[in-house]
């Protein structure tokens, strides 16, 4: 007997439904471009556990007519085609009838909908690889797909899907390379019931960017608007924001999404003068050109679109971006860019505690007298201070130079060091947290996801078990991305990219040989450095008060967790003395002046 076989249709259709549905992303952008092809102006997406558990997309779309229930879930049947000329001028997003079908065979599916033109809507319900019963169903003008089990019928294909908050981020992805381009559409996101986002309809780009990208990016867009043989609009940004990875860099062909490396070079190559290595550009980009030079069936799942004239796409991308990057005010340097990075929230005016500063500084007072200060510290005396003192007269002056918060006291000043301080207190806390199991951890609603260099990746996931212990949950994004889904609680306000991977680096920096127990102080240490208050940071009277209070609260409250002091004194005898009204200089003084 021969050994080839033909496969069966059930085999066949769950083979190709495998180069359909990867994971539940994969289901949720087949879902949400059938509902822009049915022209629906809001799509709502919910997800359970990942999507592994359940997808629920639901539109305002033109529903599917009661005749064509029957054959939605058969492979090959789609309304969107019917000719060979059809092929060649497609406009939308998808047409090998394929979706539904191999979703339908991979797991359970339950189609409500109502065309516009009909009265009674239709109940598709299909199990995993059955013939799906059909009932009529009342349901507003649209349609409502619901996913539930997936892959429960292919053990081996469940067992390949990643953790919930991995394939939920994967299905966030998802939605917001269509959402961030179809500011027209609605767009609802809800994950275990909790709203991600709820983007209206009718938003103008501007709009969208900021609900879905955030007030950083929004803040600073630059308009790519260029129209010639091949039309580019969007938005790119200026450099002074980047990303550790291409998480941001959107593009589409005719409000089509696509991921094409080469286009993403393009871009990346204009802005490298303008970025660090290792950062990403942000970027939201349409591409238009005649519907006859795309072919958006070519790969298996879509994601590369292939064009006619590619060289010359790439060409003009690479001018138009060039250009418009040109007209960013040349002060804007890498250099300086970076620092306005990684300290979010610079200020640039410096506060003084001296109310005539400014004619202080005009006679070179200030600095005089700041150096004065910083040369010639008493930390010998430091012992002395007690919260009595301090809590006593409790005489905040103010804050110089964003850093050092000084204090007039009964017998002197008392100059703390705001990060330092904070980060003793923070160092403290969390310690305690950490050795008594119970590190306080703060999820993130987004979480972060960072690309670093491949043997990194794997380096991070293997301490990821004691990163867990302070509270960081850290997986596997594929490749050599990382997800980090929740933060230690102090670190929470600065969940931001950029500090995350500043803050990677650092880990990985930390000695691989060291003990278990030192190599987890020093991440204690670590993460509390991040998390403290900057140098450079402008703090209100209350908080320095507070900070103060907190840190005379703490074990080792002369110095922060590395060791640095942080607080100085400097007693009304030392200050005495360096005017000149006690010590041999008085007296020699003294004598002159009386001549004796
Ligand atoms: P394709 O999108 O390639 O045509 P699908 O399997 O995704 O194939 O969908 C099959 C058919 O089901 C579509 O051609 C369309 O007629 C109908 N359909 C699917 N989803 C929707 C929806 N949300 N609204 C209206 N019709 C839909
Ligand atoms: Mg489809």
């Amino acid at each position: 007997m021969g050994k080839i076989r033909v496969l069966d249709e059930s085999l066949v259709s769950l083979i190709s439904a495998g180069e359909v549905i990867e994971n539940p992303a994969s289901i949720v952008k087949e879902l949400i471009e059938n509902s822009l092809d049915a022209n629906a102006t809001n799509i709502d997406i919910r997800i359970e556990k990942g999507g592994i558990d359940s997808i629920t997309v639901s539109d305002n779309g033109e529903g599917i007519l009661k005749e064509d229930c029957p054959v939605v879930t058969i492979r090959h049947s789609t309304s969107k085609i019917a000719s060979r000329d059809d092929i060649e001028r497609i406009m939308t997003y998808g047409f090998r009838g394929e979706a539904l079908a191999s979703i339908a065979a991979v797991a359970d599916l339950e189609v409500t909908t109502r065309h516009k033109d009909e009265e009674i809507g239709s109940c598709i319900k299909s199990r995993a690889g059955q013939i799906p019963d059909i009932t009529d169903a009342t349901r507003p003008q649209g349609t409502t797909v619901d996913v539930r089990n997936l892959f429960s019928t292919i053990p081996a294909r469940r067992k390949h899907l990643a953790e919930p908050r991995v394939e939920s981020q994967r299905v966030l992805a998802a939605i917001m390379k269509h959402a961030i381009v179809r500011n027209d559409v609605g767009f609802r996101f809800l994950r275990d019931e909790k709203t991600v986002f709820d983007c209206p309809s009718n938003q103008t780009p501007q709009e969208r960017i900021r609900a879905l990208l955030g007030p950083d990016v929004a803040d600073n867009l630059i308009e790519v608007n260029y129209s010639n043989r091949i039309v580019i609009k969007g938005f790119v940004t200026n450099p002074i924001i980047s990303r550790g990875n291409r998480g941001r860099e959107f593009f589409s062909i005719r409000k089509r999404p696509i991921s094409d490396p080469s286009l993403e070079r393009v871009v990346e190559t204009a802005y490298s003068s303008l970025l660090m290595r290792g950062r990403y550009p942000i970027f939201v980009l349409d591409i238009e050109l005649e519907p006859e030079k795309v072919d958006p069936n070519v790969h298996p799942t879509k994601k590369e679109v292939r064009v006619q004239d590619f060289d010359l796409i790439r060409e003009t991308l690479g001018f138009v971006i060039t250009n418009v990057l040109l007209d960013i005010k040349p002060a804007v340097r890498s250099e300086s860019l970076e620092y306005l990075v990684e300290s979010e929230m610079v200020e640039q005016e410096e506060t003084s505690i001296f109310p005539d500063a400014d004619s202080a500084r005009a006679e070179g007072r200030a600095l005089l007298l700041e150096e004065t200060m910083l040369v010639e510290p008493v930390p010998s005396n430091v012992a002395e201070l007690d919260i009595k003192e301090i809590g006593r007269i409790l005489n905040i002056l103010g804050q110089v130079s964003m850093v050092y918060i000084v204090i007039a006291t009964e017998n002197g000043l008392v100059i703390v060091d705001q990060h330092a301080a904070h980060e003793r207190i923070l160092y403290e806390k969390l310690k305690k947290q950490v050795s008594e199991g119970n590190a306080m951890v703060q999820e993130l609603l987004e979480p972060i996801v960072l690309r670093l260099g491949v043997s990194e990746a794997e380096r991070v996931l293997g301490l990821g078990e004691t990163l867990e212990k302070l509270g960081y949950s850290i997986a596997s994004f594929g490749g050599n991305e990382i997800l980090i889904s929740t933060l230690p609680e102090i670190l929470g306000k600065r969940a931001s990219e950029n500090e995350m991977l500043a803050l990677v680096d650092r880990i990985l920096e930390l000695g691989e040989g060291l003990a278990m127990n030192e190599f987890m102080d020093d991440l204690v240490r670590l993460t509390a450095c991040h998390a403290a208050i900057r140098s450079g940071q402008k703090i209100g009277h209350e908080e320095a008060r507070r900070l103060i209070a907190e840190l005379f609260a703490t074990e080792g409250k002369y110095h922060c967790a590395h060791g640095r002091p942080t607080i100085i004194r400097i007693s009304k005898e030392e200050l005495d003395k360096r005017f000149g009204r006690t010590g041999p200089d008085a007296i020699a003084r003294f004598r002159a002046r009386h001549r004796l």
